[in-house]
C-alpha cells in the first residue's frame, strides 16, 4: 500500500504556475504518459498543469534505476519497476518541479500539452474487463433476464472476460460505428448492419505494474504492489449485438471494435491519500472466500473518486452549448476492490505483465443520477434522455461525443484528476 509523503502536501506549489490549482494535474498528481513533442518521437513524460515534462531530457537528474526504462517509446518497463523505485521517481520529479533552484535546468524539458501528441501509455499485451459495478450488473441483468438479474456466482467471483487489447485507443481518437448481427424481439431472423443501440460504459482501468510468473498466484496482501496506476476507460458497447451474441460465451463483437482510455497513468502513489474503506456488503451476502479477503484491503482498498459522464452532440457544439452531464457518481460502487480483481485474475496462475490493463466494469450508483451507461439511463431505450438542445437520445448518434471525468477528493489534500477521456462517434464505414 502506497504511503503519504511530502509529495502530497496540500500547500506544495510548482514553479510551473499553471499547475497550481489545476483541476487535474497539480504538482500532487504527476501522472505518467507517453507523448511526442512537436516534430519528435514518442517518449515518457509527466503531466504538470498544462505542460508535460520530458523525462528522457532530464534523465541524468533522475534515480539511476529509472534511466534504462526511459529509452523505450512505451511505459511498460517503467510500470514494471518495483513500487519503491516509482516512488523515488515521484519524489525526485516533485522536487525538481517545486524547487525554484531547479527551474533553469528543468524548464527547457517542458512542453505545452496543446503542442504535443499523446499516445497510449503502454503496449497493452492483455486487456481484461471485469463486471464489479453491482448496480450496473443488477440493472443490466434486469433488462436482459428480468426474472434472474444477478446470477448466483456474482457475489463469489469477480466476473470478467478477456477483451481485445489491440483496439484500445487514447482519448480523442474517433469511434467508427460498428456493423454487426442483431435480432430484436420482434424479428423472425437476425439482421446484419450498423449498430442501432451504440452505448458507452463508464469504467476505471487498472494498470498492472510488476507482473507474476506463470503458475504463481498474487496473494491478496501483495496485490497493491502489482498495481501501477489507474485511468478512465470507456468500453463502447453495441447493445443490439450484445443481446444476441452474449450467450453462452459472453461479450465478443459488441465490445471489441474500440475502447477509449485517458492517456495518463494516475499512479498508485499519487492516489495514496484517497483510499477509503470498501463499503460493507449487504446483510446476508456471503463473505469473500479467504483468498480474496484481506482486512487491510477491506479497511482501505476503495478510492474516493467522483465520476462524471458528459455528452456533446453536433447540434450542441454548433450552438456553442457546453457538454451536458448524463451522470455523476462515485467509484465506491464497486462490489470488489482493485486488489481483489488482481488477485482473482492471477489466482489460477495466470500471468499478469507490466502494462496489462484491467477494466473494472461499468460503475453505476444506486440512484438514477449515477448510472454509467445509456442502456441503464434510458431503461433499455424505453425512456429517452432530453438534452438542452431539444434533442433526445436513447442511444448514441453519429457526431455525439462522450466525455468521462474522474477526480479524487479528500479534506486536507489537493484534489487530483485523471484528465481527458473523450471520443466522438463517426458514421459507419463503406
Ligand atoms: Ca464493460
Amino acid at each position: 500500500m502506497s504511503q503519504i509523503d511530502e509529495t502530497h502536501a496540500p500547500d506544495l506549489k510548482s514553479w510551473v504556475e499553471d499547475a497550481n490549482g489545476h483541476p487535474d494535474f497539480p504538482i500532487q498528481n504527476l501522472p505518467l504518459g507517453i507523448f511526442s513533442p512537436p516534430g519528435e518521437g514518442p517518449r515518457a513524460g509527466v503531466a504538470v498543469g498544462d505542460h508535460i515534462l520530458d523525462l528522457k531530457a532530464i534523465g541524468d537528474s533522475l534515480p539511476a534505476a529509472i534511466r534504462p526504462a526511459l529509452v523505450d517509446e512505451h511505459l511498460n518497463s517503467l510500470l514494471g519497476l518495483p513500487a519503491a523505485t516509482r516512488r523515488a521517481l515521484r519524489r525526485r520529479v516533485s522536487t525538481l518541479l517545486s524547487d525554484e533552484g531547479a527551474r533553469a535546468a528543468v524548464a527547457p524539458a517542458l512542453y505545452k500539452v496543446a503542442h504535443c501528441t499523446l499516445h497510449l501509455p503502454a503496449r497493452i499485451g492483455d486487456y481484461t474487463d471485469f463486471y464489479v459495478g453491482i448496480h450496473h450488473a443488477t440493472n443490466v441483468g434486469t433488462l436482459f433476464r428480468p426474472d434472474n438479474p444477478l446470477l448466483p456466482n456474482y457475489k463469489y467471483v469477480p466476473i470478467g472476460y478477456h477483451g481485445r487489447a489491440s483496439s484500445i485507443r487514447p482519448s480523442a481518437v474517433p469511434v467508427v460505428r460498428p456493423r454487426g448481427q442483431a435480432k430484436g424481439p420482434a424479428d423472425s431472423e437476425p439482421r446484419f448492419g450498423p449498430s442501432q443501440r451504440l452505448d458507452y460504459e463508464l469504467e476505471l482501468g487498472i494498470w498492472i505494474g510488476e507482473g507474476n510468473v506463470l503458475g504463481d498466484a498474487i496473494p491478496i496482501g501483495a496485490a497493491t504492489d502489482h498495481i501501477a496506476g489507474f485511468c478512465l476507460l470507456n468500453d463502447w458497447s453495441a447493445r443490439d449485438f450484445q443481446a444476441w451474441e452474449y450467450v453462452p460465451l459472453g461479450p465478443f463483437l459488441a465490445k471489441n471494435f474500440h475502447s477509449t482510455i485517458s492517456p495518463w497513468v494516475v499512479t498508485a502513489e499519487a492516489l495514496a491519500p484517497f483510499h477509503i474503506a470498501q463499503p460493507p456488503r449487504t446483510e446476508g451476502d456471503p463473505a469473500p472466500l479467504p483468498y480474496l479477503w484481506d482486512a487491510q484491503d477491506q479497511a482501505s482498498g476503495a478510492y474516493a473518486l467522483d465520476l462524471r459522464v458528459y455528452i456533446s452532440t453536433e447540434r450542441m457544439r454548433e450552438a456553442g452549448r457546453p457538454p451536458f452531464r448524463l451522470s455523476e457518481g462515485t467509484a465506491a460502487n464497486m462490489y470488489w476492490t482493485a486488489a481483489q480483481i488482481v488477485t482473482h485474475h492471477a489466482s489460477n496462475g495466470c500471468n499478469l505483465n507490466p502494462g496489462d490493463l484491467l477494466g473494472t466494469g461499468t460503475i453505476s450508483g444506486p440512484d438514477r443520477s449515477a448510472l454509467g451507461s445509456l442502456l441503464e439511463i434510458t431503461r433499455g431505450g424505453a425512456e429517452p434522455v432530453d438534452l438542452p438542445s431539444g434533442e433526445r437520445r436513447t442511444f448514441l448518434e453519429d457526431g455525439d461525443e462522450i466525455i468521462l471525468e474522474a477526480r479524487a477528493h479528500r479534506d486536507g489534500f489537493a484534489s487530483i484528476g485523471f484528465g481527458e477521456c473523450r471520443a466522438r462517434i463517426l458514421p459507419v464505414r463503406g
